[in-house]
């Protein structure tokens, strides 16, 4: 597989995103889809990939916390393009056993007991929609964190057993609201009200000028603790190993450029 990474990335070095999706999209058809948050990066990618593959595979995974901003942006989508999205949940009986031996909150006691929480509600519903497919288009850019500063345009995802392409990896913020107005994209509303970065309701909070774009993200823990096992980078969890905003790295002074 680390051949034919290296090859995909040779290939695709000099190429625009559009050129990139296009291919993918059109070699792996039905077995590649992209995985949104309905967070503003998806939201492009949202936009490009329809406008190249109008039947394209798009899915949500619905934790059950999600705010109804998002559901609310969810329903937008869906409008604006005229098209179904893909939902999954978590497994409703692994759901209520949780739930009913550890009570709705319990992420708030424990990092042990959060990671838990995200495993059930967000880990292995995406596994099940990755057993789908070759490849799967994600949001993350490199200015998210500094632990993303490493990651490629295009990854073997060891952990998943598959591909993973990540085409805004490049991207500023300022890029992507940029493309977010010019082209009209129906976006999140809490991006206006200073949440740079959306999860689950109980677990996402608004961020102070300065601060970094994922600290209002399970804001009560230490910050290299604040993944949720979604995005596993050559089989290691992405782990922030400090937490040090800088100018150029995650600042939310960064959040929504006027
Ligand atoms: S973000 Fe919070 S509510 Fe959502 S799955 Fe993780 S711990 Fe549970």
């Amino acid at each position: 597989m680390k051949e034919l990474v290296s090859d995909l990335r040779e290939r695709f070095a000099e190429s625009g995103i559009e050129d990139l999706l296009r291919h993918f999209l059109n070699e792996y058809g039905h077995r590649i889809a992209l995985a949104s948050s309905l967070g503003a990066e998806d939201q492009v990618l949202t936009d490009m990939v329809l406008k190249i593959k109008p039947d394209a595979r798009i899915f949500v995974l619905d934790t059950g916390r999600l705010p109804q901003e998002t559901y609310a942006t969810l329903t937008a989508t869906r409008k604006h393009y005229g098209r179904n999205i893909e939902v999954y949940f978590p497994d409703t009986a692994a759901v209520e056993k949780m739930e009913s031996d550890m009570g709705p909150d319990f992420f708030y006691e424990s990092v042990a007991n959060r990671l838990y929480c995200c495993q059930v509600r967000k880990v292995q519903p995406l596994k099940r929609v990755l057993g789908t497919l070759d490849v799967w288009i994600t949001g993350l850019r490199r200015e998210q964190a500094p632990t993303r500063t490493g990651l490629q345009r295009i990854e073997w995802d060891e952990t998943n057993g598959l591909l993973k392409l990540n085409p805004l990896i490049d991207w500023s913020t300022q890029q992507v609201w940029n493309y977010i107005r010019e082209h009209q994209v129906p976006y999140n509303p809490l991006h206006d009200r200073n949440y740079p970065s959306i999860g689950c309701a109980p677990c996402t909070r608004p961020v102070a000028p300065g601060e970094d774009l994922r600290s209002g993200r399970w804001w009560w823990e230490k910050p290299e603790h604040k993944e949720c096992g979604l995005h596993y980078h050559n089989g290691k969890l992405l782990r922030r190993k400090a937490y040090e905003p800088t100018g150029e790295t995650g600042e939310s002074k960064h959040l929504h450029p006027a």
